[in-house]
């Protein structure tokens, strides 16, 4: 999670929207869509949307050398498209979730997994010009009238009790409180929809004098991450499986075929593909959990950033999300996030008088934590996607009028969901400098291939946690059809 506020989750970000027309003709594509208002419009859309998509995927990279890179990679892209004359904005997300969408507009958005997984600059330039091509085409707009539009004033509550009544509960916590914003705007294109979007994507690397074969050989490495994520996600890991490319892109089985078939049909085409000016990037780059977000260490919890740990009880998955922490227990959540006071006063107040004003909380008492700080702890019925649910809350006082939050919900609030919330709590303590300075991530670096190494000899040297070669080769290309070439440069993940 970064340091955002729960209420970030409730924004509003479609309400204004306001359905003009009914049916218009795409810039790119040419047939006539279904779809609502005009380019302008669009425009509009994406302009009130981009700030809440930045705050749901806990801010962009903050490496301007980066976002330079691709802003300007981008732009090339979009100066061959249909739409020109459009200022588009290409963004880096923090997020080691491989994802890349778009919404209406011209905001383009790509993460930093998915940037590690490119080979080269071609790659990474289709899959840009795939969600230029969702822009031009105007996807996101007919999508729209479709009317899968998120309403506003959703809490971490009213998003997690769709998914628990909804009884998909894991994936779809994860997926709806990382796509909350942008649900009606990000969400699941039609599979005419990604094949017109690869086309356009292919069109634009032609243009663009990339070697267009490239859309092709990235939506295989997409595939192949997608792979190693379900592998990882077998083993115990389920963040990360969770709202991948594929699952805002639905991977038609012969997209690859097709876009290659494409790129092959193009006259002329170059074979353009800017390995260097890609990797150069990619050098020193964070991979995996950022200290900004904080990392997940198995049952605990640790932000470096914002100087707190806690643990969870054996039983939880813990999902990160930007507004939240996420146990996903069994037929039970524990959440933790935070909140900041209007009013100076204790954690009872706080908690009566602004946090849960609107509950009908019972039980309230205070105490103090294990780790000595002040807390207050009470219960109320909850309504779970129009459910009765219950819960159990437990404040503790923060530094000036910030406050940290664990939730417990479950049906029914037992002895065991008691014990979890207490437990919980009684583990929060703030870090000290030197610990949060012992908390580093992993970055990707760049070493050169000497003669005489071998795929094991370079995977043992992967500062990650399983599947180590699986993972350097799928961050290489080497099980799609490359070599390991001595003198030429691949990735590896160290710590720190
Ligand atoms: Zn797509």
């Amino acid at each position: 999670m970064s340091r955002l506020k729960t209420t970030l989750i409730a924004a509003a970000l479609v309400g204004a929207l306001v359905i003009t027309s009914a049916c218009t003709t795409a810039p790119a594509g040419g047939g006539r869509i279904l779809a609502f208002g005009s380019v302008e419009d669009d425009v509009r859309i994406g302009r009130e949307a981009h700030p809440q998509i930045l705050q749901q995927y806990g801010g962009s990279v903050g490496d301007p050398a980066v976002e330079r890179y691709v802003q300007t990679l981008g732009t090339q892209l979009k100066d061959v498209s249909e739409l020109p004359d459009i200022d588009f904005t290409f963004t880096v997300l923090d997020s080691e979730v491989v994802n890349a969408f778009a919404l209406p507009g011209g905001f383009v958005y790509v993460t930093r997994g998915l940037m590690a997984l490119a080979e080269d600059e071609a790659e990474l330039a289709g899959v840009i010009g795939h969600e230029i091509g969702h822009v031009t085409a105007r996807h996101g707009a007919s999508r729209q009238a479709t009317g899968t539009l998120l309403t506003a004033g959703l809490g971490i509550l009213g998003v997690i009790g769709g998914a628990y009544v909804g009884g998909q509960a894991g994936a779809e916590v994860g997926g709806q409180l990382g796509q909350t914003a942008g649900y009606g705007l990000t969400m699941s294109y039609s599979r005419s929809q990604e094949y017109e979007a690869d086309r356009l994507g292919v069109r634009y690397l032609h243009r663009a004098a990339y070697d267009p074969t490239a859309m092709a050989t990235f939506l295989e490495a997409l595939e192949q991450s997608s792979q190693l994520q379900a592998q990882l996600a077998g083993v115990s890991v389920e963040r990360g499986a969770i709202d991948h490319f594929f699952a805002s892109h639905p991977n038609a089985p012969d997209r690859v075929a097709r876009a290659m078939a494409e790129a092959h049909d193009k006259p002329g085409a170059q074979t353009r593909r800017n390995r260097d000016a890609l990797l150069e990037q990619l050098d020193g780059m964070v991979y995996g959990q950022s200290p900004e977000q904080g990392f997940v260490l198995g049952q605990r919890f640790a932000h470096p950033v914002l100087r707190l740990e806690f643990e969870y009880p054996e039983g939880y998955t813990l999902i990160n999300q930007p507004a939240a922490v996420i146990g996903r227990g069994d037929n039970r959540f524990l959440v933790f996030d935070m909140g900041r006071a209007e009013n100076a006063g204790d954690p009872r107040r706080y908690m009566e008088r602004e946090w849960l004003a609107e509950a009908s909380l019972r039980d309230v008492s205070t105490f103090r934590t294990a780790t000595g700080q002040d807390a207050a702890i009470g219960f109320a019925q909850v309504q779970l996607g129009g459910r009765p649910a219950q819960a159990g809350f437990v404040a503790i006082q923060g530094e000036g009028r910030d406050f940290y939050h664990f939730t417990v919900i479950a049906g029914q609030i037992g002895q065991a969901e008691r014990n979890h919330l207490r437990a919980a709590a009684d583990s929060f303590r703030r870090l000290s400098t030197a610990e949060a300075a012992e908390l580093r991530p992993q970055r990707l670096r760049l070493v050169t291939v000497q003669p005489g190494d071998t795929i094991d000899s370079l995977a043992r040297q992967m500062a990650v946690d399983r599947l180590p070669r699986e993972h350097f080769m799928t961050l290489n290309g080497l099980n799609r059809g490359r070599d390991l070439v001595p003198g030429e440069r691949v990735k590896i993940v160290v710590r720190g």
